[in-house]
């Protein structure tokens, strides 16, 4: 059959390896033949060594590690047709005309997008001879599905993305961390967590760790916050509590848009009731180790139902994003999920939060 060629795309995310691993063993098992593409579209458009045929073995022991073994890229060439030219050649000249996507919104955008040019690419390939008649004929058309990996939580249509859950396990061990030290020297910690412009991170983690406050993008704030939470940590301190924790998304803002920020809130708290305050922010600590279970097993359903997807895709049929929707896997229409996600950015950006949280819906 025609080939199929799995990638990652945009930040990495824990559970992405075995996404990766799921694929390429469907694949080998429905009897495809089945590339990695490394470095995401950087690797599609400078094509050689960085189109490789998989095999069983090549995805031994790869499970438990953060990140994503074939590496991840933003690019810019992609971005412009003649990438995207080059990129059709290299896939052609393998005999790839199935794409599996690992990334966000964007690098499903950029997916999508390649598949809508398709078939003019092929044609310009031809008349330049860049590709036989032959070529031309069988690989006149361009499958993709996709899958989301991130940490964020941010795409709309799962209830959960590949990665989101390893982060939370890091994200609560942390804090926990912080709170044994900030019990030993009766300390306020305030904790930065990721998600962009999506609190789910900051909400989760803030139930999980019994935070005292929380501050998230998609519900910024009364403007008479610093005496809010100043009273509700004069109150913890009061009911014999010896430390606080403030959970802190890096997207907050006031409601006027503005981002709050960790030396902020500690500004707050030391002026106005002058606890010892420490902001720690997570970062990248957050994207990295190994991928909980929970992401393993993810991945894996996720890897096989999108081969399995693509074998069954239609030249006709909308491409699909693979989905988790109340533990079951579903397959969504791909651009209906992009856009609603965009969607969620513009709301809050208009500053109207009811309406980016409608949007997201019950993920
Ligand atoms: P993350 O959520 O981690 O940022 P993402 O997939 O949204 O992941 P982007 O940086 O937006 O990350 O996109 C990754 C790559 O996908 C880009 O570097 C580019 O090569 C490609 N891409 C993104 N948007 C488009 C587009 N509109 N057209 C073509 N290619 C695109």
């Amino acid at each position: 059959g025609r080939g199929i060629a799995v990638f990652t795309s945009g930040g990495d995310s824990q559970g992405m390896n075995a996404a990766v691993r799921a694929c390429v063993r469907m694949a080998i098992y429905l009897g495809c033949k089945v590339y990695f593409i490394r470095e995401g579209y950087q690797g599609m458009v400078d094509g050689g060594e960085n189109i490789v045929e998989a095999n069983w073995a090549s995805v031994s022991g790869i499970i438990h590690k953060g990140g994503t073994v074939i590496g991840s890229a933003r690019c810019m060439e992609f971005k412009e047709r003649s990438g995207r030219l080059q990129a059709a050649k290299n896939l052609i000249k393998k005999g790839i005309s199935n794409l599996v996507v690992i990334g966000g919104d964007g690098s499903l955008t950029g997916a999508n997008l390649f598949r809508q040019e398709w078939s003019s690419l092929v044609e310009e390939l031809h008349s330049k001879a860049e590709i036989n008649g032959d070529q031309k004929l069988k690989f006149g058309h361009l499958n993709i599905v996709g899958m989301v990996g991130s940490i964020d939580n941010d795409f709309c249509g799962t209830d959960m993305t590949i990665g989101t859950d390893s982060a939370l396990h890091r994200i609560v061990e942390s804090v926990d961390a912080t709170t044994s030290t900030a019990f030993s020297h009766q300390r306020v910690f305030i904790i930065e967590v990721m998600g962009r412009h999506c609190g789910y991170l900051a909400l989760v983690s803030a139930i999980c760790c019994e935070a005292d406050y929380m501050f998230v993008p998609e519900e910024p704030p009364p403007d008479n916050w610093p005496e809010l939470l100043c009273d509700k940590l004069t109150q913890a301190r009061n009911a014999g509590q010896r430390q606080n924790t403030i959970i802190l998304s890096e997207g907050a803002i006031d409601n006027k848009g503005n981002p709050i920020t960790g030396d902020m809130v500690k500004k707050v708290i030391v002026d106005a009731v002058e606890l010892d305050t420490r902001v720690t922010v997570l970062g990248h600590i957050q994207r990295g180790g190994n991928p909980s279970a929970f992401d393993r097993i993810l991945g894996c359903r996720m890897g096989a139902e999108a081969v399995i997807a693509l074998m069954e895709a239609k030249p006709e049929s909308e491409p699909v994003v693979v989905s988790l929707e109340g533990n079951q896997a579903v397959m969504l229409p791909l651009m209906k999920c992009v856009e609603k996600t965009k969607g969620v950015g513009k709301a809050m950006a208009e500053k109207n939060w009811e309406e980016a949280v409608n949007l997201r819906g019950k993920s």
